[in-house]
């Protein structure tokens, strides 16, 4: 289950009465992907619609949400205070939000804050709902809706969004040292395609960690994250495939030189990656290699 700002999912609920849906993308593939759970907190805190805009005023780091014409209507903890109630509700559900940039309730990047009743803003703010549900969830993916117009952070968004519902189910579970590891076995190649620098800290943190397994989760899922949070490219994609392939030591000459062929296509743009991943899969079959072949990064979902 994903957030999302209600008004990106066509309902009208902006202060004119108005909905956001062209700030997201087309979003039949997001949609076949994630179950969206829409709220405004606007609405949700009694503001009604239409209403009278709100704006951040104030100290960038704790600015307040008042009203444009009467700054005496201040919102602010009404806001904070939803955005509680929606972590009540949804806990270990949520496993992403998409926010509507540039609202005082929502944005997540660059809101406008005003100093003092001028206009001139600083562009540095974050709204106050989107700032306390990510207080709350420090670890939970978040994106501002219009980013995700580009197919490499999206791409990254979607990986996150699946590592952490994979990372909440592990801990309903309950997280184990053989967990934990099994758990890491099935990314390392995802986290590789976005970062190898990534790849080698958590290698790292594996070999030195003397610790309870909560301790070592917790620094772990940051770095996977962290990771996954840089856009993979092409270059970074075809390297980690590269890799992948350079296991499959049980395959031929002829079935390894196939390999490299897809995975220089894809490099080129003439391949698409399901291709080669789905070449990798009965590689892995062909050769017995369990753990290859289950590698989030060999079945993860397009974009
Ligand atoms: S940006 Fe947030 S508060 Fe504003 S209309 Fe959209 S969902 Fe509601």
């Amino acid at each position: 289950m994903v957030g999302i700002s209600e008004c990106l999912t066509g309902a009208q609920v902006r202060y004119d009465g108005n909905h956001k849906r062209d700030g997201l993308p087309d979003t039949r593939q997001l949609e076949a992907l994630f179950e969206w759970r829409g709220f405004c907190p606007e609405v949700a805190v009694g503001m009604g619609v239409p209403r009278p805009p709100i704006r951040l005023v104030g100290d960038l780091a704790a600015p307040r949400a008042v009203g444009v014409d009467d700054s005496t209507e201040d919102f602010t903890d009404a806001l904070a205070d939803y955005a509680a109630t929606v972590v009540r509700e949804t806990g270990l559900d949520l496993a992403g939000y998409v926010f509507t940039e540039d609202s005082p309730s929502c944005g997540l990047y660059s809101v406008n804050v005003f100093a003092d009743e001028s206009n001139n803003p600083v562009p540095n703010g974050r709204g106050i709902y989107a700032d306390a549900l990510c207080h709350a969830l420090p670890e939970l993916p978040v994106e501002e809706a219009g980013r995700l117009f580009d197919a490499g952070i999206r791409e990254s968004f979607v990986d996150r969004v699946f590592a952490y519902a994979h990372w909440s189910a592990l801990r309903r579970a309950g997280l184990s040292s053989t967990a934990l590891n099994e758990f890491h076995g099935c990314y390392e190649y995802l986290l590789m395609a976005h970062s190898v620098a990534h790849s080698r800290r958590v290698a790292d943190l594996f070999s030195g960690f003397q610790g309870p397994p909560h301790a070592l989760g917790d620094r772990y899922l940051r770095l996977l994250l962290t990771g996954l949070g840089q856009a993979a490219t092409r270059a970074s994609h075809a390297n980690a495939l590269l890799h992948l392939e350079g296991q499959l030591d049980g395959l031929d000459r002829a079935q390894r030189g196939e390999l490299k062929s897809q995975i220089s296509g894809f490099r080129a743009g003439e391949v698409a990656f399901q291709e080669v991943a789905a070449a990798l899969r009965e590689g892995c079959a062909a050769t017995g290699r369990v753990d290859l072949h289950n590698q989030v990064y060999l079945t993860r979902p397009g974009t």
